[in-house]
């Protein structure tokens, strides 16, 4: 499954930052997950509660943002939502675009004790 190595992965990465500064646990966490990153939420919620079992993480609060994907027309220009990476241009029907947000899948930010 995509969304275990994801959260395992922001795990690892947490857990050196808290061992970094010598800390004890992280308390707060902000992601950023666009819509067009292809993490499934549901099933990053389901394997999230054992990962951080255990970890720096275990009573940390979790912040997610979910960019809504925007694109850009490579032959008319046209800005345009979208829900899923294939979708064409609403304006000429073009396929050919270049993807603007939504793919985002970072820590913004670790709130460490
Ligand atoms: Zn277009």
């Amino acid at each position: 499954m995509h969304e275990l190595s994801v959260v395992t992965s922001i795990v690892k990465i947490v857990q050196q930052e808290v061992n970094k500064i010598n800390g004890k646990k992280a308390l707060e966490l902000y992601l950023e997950i666009g819509k067009l990153s292809g993490v499934e939420m549901d099933s990053f919620y389901f394997v999230w509660p054992q990962c951080i079992e255990g970890s720096a993480l275990s009573d940390v609060k979790l912040f997610i943002e979910e960019p809504i994907g925007k694109a850009q027309c490579a032959e008319c220009e046209t800005k345009f939502q979208i829900d899923k990476s294939f979708d064409s241009c609403p304006n000429c029907n073009s396929p050919f675009k270049e993807i603007i947000a939504g793919k985002e899948l970072k820590i913004k930010k670790i709130i460490i004790k």
